[in-house]
């Protein structure tokens, strides 16, 4: 799938998900804890393409996630993109593919997928809110870069960085500072195991298995058969799936806030009237 999908992917399965523990659970979160976990695992589910590299001498190519910072997250990509592939040389088996190029390798594993999140959760609960400040900073333009593809391709990647710098200080000014705010570890997780989904129903596949050897191989590519799997950049997902994301989207908000919201208009009502 191409990035405006990975993302809206990833907000509306935390949406939906957020909804799910409110409505069952009994667990409510504040509609700003709900929009910083929605926008970090939008951000999660475009992190795993930061393994697309450019030529970063050149400041050209990549992924979208990969331009998001201009070239800085070039450079980060070409970085993850060297590694990747360092890891798949040293890992692979007899019946491995020989590679020169490291995407969908590490980054589209469970294990990388489980380390980011730790390390996030881990973060935060060593330094607290800013940590929290610098991982919304960073998801948020992801973000951003994902949903709002067209417009961040016309602003540029400086005005992509100011505006993740003020999504990123708004939430440092209205989240209190006495947590460890472990539902931000687990949003970046849940984003980039959403991404390996979506991969998987595309053509190429993921090597889901990792690292589980089986008949000489490390590095499987697990995806749905070719018959099934959705062409990229076609019509079923632009329009279809990003439709559906939407709409989940749209009424997992609705589900959550509305009835609140209403319930305190009609409060007003009756102490007005
Ligand atoms: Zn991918």
């Amino acid at each position: 799938m191409m990035g405006p999908s990975h993302a809206l992917s990833g907000a509306s399965v935390w949406l939906a998900g957020s909804w799910a523990l409110d409505h069952f659970a009994g667990y409510a979160q504040s509609p700003l804890a709900v929009a910083v976990g929605a926008t970090v695992c939008a951000g999660g589910a475009l992190l795993p393409d930061l393994d697309l590299s450019g030529k970063v001498t050149r400041n050209q190519g990549g992924a979208t996630v990969a331009r998001t910072f201009g070239v800085f997250s070039l450079f980060v990509a070409e970085v993850v993109e060297k590694v990747s592939l360092g890891v798949y040389t040293a890992t692979k088996l007899s019946r491995d593919p020989r590679r020169t190029n490291g995407h969908r390798t590490l980054t589209h594993t469970l294990p990388f997928a489980g380390l980011v999140g730790w390390g996030t959760t881990t973060l935060c609960a060593a330094y607290g809110k800013w940590a929290v400040v610098a991982i919304v900073f960073f998801m948020a333009g992801l973000a951003l870069r994902g949903l709002f593809d067209s417009w961040a391709e016309r602003a540029g990647w400086v005005i992509v960085t100011l505006s993740a710098g003020v999504i990123a200080w708004f939430t440092g000014a209205n989240l209190p500072g006495d947590r460890g705010y472990p539902m931000l570890g687990f949003a970046v997780g849940v984003g980039c195991v959403v991404h390996l989904f979506g991969d998987m129903i595309t053509k190429n596949g993921v090597p889901i298995l990792w690292p589980i050897p089986m008949g000489r191989r490390m590095w499987r590519m697990v995806g749905v058969p070719n018959g099934m799997a959705v062409k990229v950049g076609g019509r079923g997902e632009t329009m279809v799936l990003r439709s559906i994301f939407t709409v989940v989207a749209v009424l997992a908000v609705l589900g959550m806030f509305a009835p609140h919201a209403l319930r305190e208009l009609d409060l007003e009502k009756w102490a007005g009237g």
